[in-house]
């Protein structure tokens, strides 16, 4: 069959029968991706320059194929031992030079590779845990436990009221870093009562007609961002000074440091500013 645009990437578990030369590895050290850099762009390195460094490599595993291409993922502990052939920079950092795809598969490939590191034994009973065949997922040979890669939602929204933005700064931003609300949903929650909660919990206000935007992987951890807008219902802003040191409502015309356009919360605020710009033209 086939995928063509409608999947970009088709992900597998079991390891293909022949591994292709073209094939691409996303090897970490800790948070840092392998990469080789031209001029501004980050690429994953090959499996022609990654198969000189095969014995130094652990935790291997097959991901998928990227638009036909295969893709493995693996830990190298001794970073320093590539010398010149790639450079390993911390994801966030390399974010914005990979392509958008070649961060997806590399968001995949972290999270794979810090699952098999924090559940090699069993959370019941302490017995080593196993890969389960054909799916990702590994097992307790003993009590029978099965653990899937945690993946942890957390909402993020835009709140607006008429032409203005509701942006915060949170205590871990950069000084003068503003951005949309967000939040970690609480177990038994549904994305719709979390973003109420973490909007008032946060600023002490109320909204109301929430929709869904669109979502993102967020692999700082392990994370899938889930956004969406709301309207400004009630209430004055009242940051909890506990995350929020400060917040406001900005015009599109007057924002202040925002994050990059990469990132949802910057997706976000980018759907603010042109849907109040065509307000104007209506
Ligand atoms: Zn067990």
């Amino acid at each position: 069959m086939e995928h063509g645009e409608y999947l970009y990437f088709i992900p597998a578990v079991e390891f293909p029968e022949e591994e292709s030369t073209e094939a691409l590895w996303f090897v970490f050290n800790g948070n840092k991706l392998a990469v080789e850099t031209r001029n501004d762009k980050a690429e994953i390195p090959s499996n022609a320059k990654v198969n000189e460094y095969r014995d130094k490599l652990k935790s291997v595993f097959y991901l998928g194929e990227l638009r036909g291409i295969q893709c493995y993922t693996a830990e190298m502990d001794n970073a320093t031992a590539v010398g010149e052939d790639f450079k390993f920079i911390d994801l966030k950092t390399i974010m914005p030079s990979l392509e958008p795809e070649i961060f997806f598969v590399s968001a995949r490939a972290i999270q794979i590779i810090n699952w098999d590191k924090e559940h090699k034994y069993c959370g019941c009973c302490g017995a080593l845990m196993k890969l389960k065949r054909g799916e990702r997922a590994k097992v307790c040979p003993e009590c029978g436990l099965i653990n899937y890669p945690r993946i942890s939602p957390a909402i993020i929204v835009a709140v607006t009221r008429g032409k203005e933005i509701l942006l915060a700064h949170n205590k871990n931003f950069k000084p003068g870093m503003y951005s949309v609300i967000a939040g970690f949903v609480d177990p038994g929650e549904t994305f719709e009562e979390c973003v109420k909660r973490e909007v008032m919990e946060e600023v002490g206000i109320r909204v109301k007609n929430i929709k869904y935007f669109r979502s993102q992987t967020w692999p700082f951890p392990n994370s899938l961002m889930v956004g969406f807008t709301a309207e400004y219902d009630s209430g004055e802003i009242s940051p909890d000074g506990v995350e929020i040191e400060e917040a406001n409502w900005y015009t599109a015309d007057n924002l202040p440091s925002i994050p990059s356009k990469v990132t949802i919360a910057g997706k976000l605020i980018k759907w603010f500013v042109e849907n109040t710009n065509n307000k104007d033209v209506v």
